[in-house]
């Protein structure tokens, strides 16, 4: 029998785990049982999932910067890239940012519910106060001089020092570009490897997500029946939806203002890549068959997509950072915490780099979550309370990464004047070249 993809396998931990729970908790002792046998379970996956944060962000990074060497030769069509990169992930952001701002899914959670959570995880709520004290004293550089790590081991030693991590793998991957080629060599070498074990490593967590989302599910339910909680959290997914809906309208106007290619026209173009990156949830998986779509159908020359395309599918996650910020301001409305204006310019700042850090896998997004959450001072727990729709969203915000990915390339090819007319006009008549070969 064929084996049921992993998707579908998730939705069903999903499903199974809220059923259990709801069995569970018509006896006295059910609600016990589930939080000492099964939720342990649940926390194991989270934490599986934190443990591998600091060495991904090491591997992706430096690996990704030092890929950028051919920046010398293509310092201008480089230099765009990045850029668009950023002004569309910071345009990500915002949206997420406004959107759940204006439909405030936490707040309908319940006084009651409020309090049963933040007692739940109250080591964290002390934990925010003495950071958010800690902020209060702290001085206009505050920030910036929290950046630079005075030692790598130590930033690397807590999720809370994240930004620290990232600064240094920017740092070493700029470091590896500058050096002789011969030099730099093995060291290439030795992350490329250590990317590769990392991103298998978080192959070998997701196989056991079904189970994990099923015990995260359960003792979800069983420790907060209250309905308000799931209602809040359907709106939380409609938000994330809301916002990556919005995210792909702007995608089709920069490619019309830009580029003056017709939306429908891209949109029929990217299709298959699009459909790709929401059944695999990874725009590594997606890359080749986003590099053949952006070629053949939308006219971008192999000079511009053979760049241009793999550092997209590392670094811009438009739909990974709307999502982190969405997830975080959720988070900390769950938790009835107040986020002032400039944290949530933090968040802008730490969701564009969290989601350049982000691997281009499944569930990648949720892990760099983490360190938007440490760095604004909301609970870490708080990734249990999101978790369980976590699956469809990755889904989701892989398609924007990648329709992301291919506007820019659009943006940037006909910049440089490498944007031409599209070798297959048609999907469906080269679809049927292919059968018929
Ligand atoms: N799955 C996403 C991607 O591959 C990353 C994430 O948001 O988890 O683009």
């Amino acid at each position: 029998m064929k084996k049921l993809e992993l998707h579908w396998q998730i939705l069903i931990g999903m499903a199974l785990g809220v059923l259990f729970a709801l069995l569970m908790v018509q006896f006295d002792w059910g609600p016990k049982i589930v939080s000492d046998w099964i939720k342990p379970f649940g926390n194991i996956f989270i934490n599986s999932l934190k443990l591998i944060a600091v060495p991904l962000i090491l591997a992706s990074l430096i690996k990704g910067v030092s890929d950028l060497k051919d920046i010398s030769k293509l310092s201008k069509m480089g230099g765009r890239t990045i850029g668009i990169y950023i002004i569309t992930t910071v345009i990500a952001v915002t949206i997420g940012l406004l959107v759940v701002n204006m439909v405030k899914p936490g707040s309908s959670i319940s006084e009651d519910t409020r309090n049963e959570l933040v007692e739940n995880y109250k080591g964290d709520a002390d934990n925010i106060k003495t950071a958010a004290d800690k902020q209060k004293e702290a001085g206009p550089l505050q920030a910036l001089e929290d950046l630079v790590p005075s030692n790598i081991f130590k930033a690397a030693s807590d999720n809370g020092n994240m930004l620290q991590v990232i600064f240094f793998a920017i740092f070493f991957g700029i470091g590896l570009i500058l050096i002789p080629e011969k030099t730099a060599e093995p060291v290439k070498k030795f992350f490329d490897g250590f990317n590769e074990v990392i991103l298998k490593l978080i192959d070998i967590i997701m196989l056991a997500a079904p189970y994990g989302v099923f015990a995260l599910l359960a003792a979800l339910v069983v420790e907060s029946p209250s309905l308000d909680l799931f209602q809040a959290l359907a709106w939380y997914a409609f938000c994330v939806l809301l916002g990556l809906a919005l995210m792909l309208c702007v995608y089709l106007l920069i490619a019309w203002i830009f580029t003056k290619t017709n939306p429908a026209f891209f949109m029929k173009g990217m299709s298959p890549a699009q459909l790709l990156a929401f059944s695999t949830s990874s725009s590594a998986a997606t890359l080749p068959v986003t590099m053949e779509r952006v070629e053949e159908h939308l006219g971008v020359e192999e000079e511009v997509t053979s760049f241009v395309l793999p550092i997209g599918a590392t670094i811009n996650m438009d739909g990974t950072s709307l999502y982190q910020a969405v997830a975080a301001v959720f988070i900390a409305q769950a938790f009835g915490m107040d986020l002032s204006i400039s944290a949530q310019l933090g968040i802008i700042v730490t969701a564009t780099l969290a989601s350049i850090g982000s691997a281009a896998v499944p569930g990648a997004g949720m892990v760099m979550l983490v360190i938007v959450l440490a760095q604004a001072g909301i609970p870490e727990a708080g990734l249990a309370l999101i978790f369980a729709v976590d699956r469809p969203l990755d889904m989701c915000r892989t398609v924007v990464n990648v329709s992301g990915d291919a506007t820019v390339s659009m943006v940037v090819a006909k910049s440089v004047g490498k944007l031409g007319e599209p070798k297959v006009k048609n999907w469906d008549d080269n679809y049927q070249k292919e059968k018929e070969s």
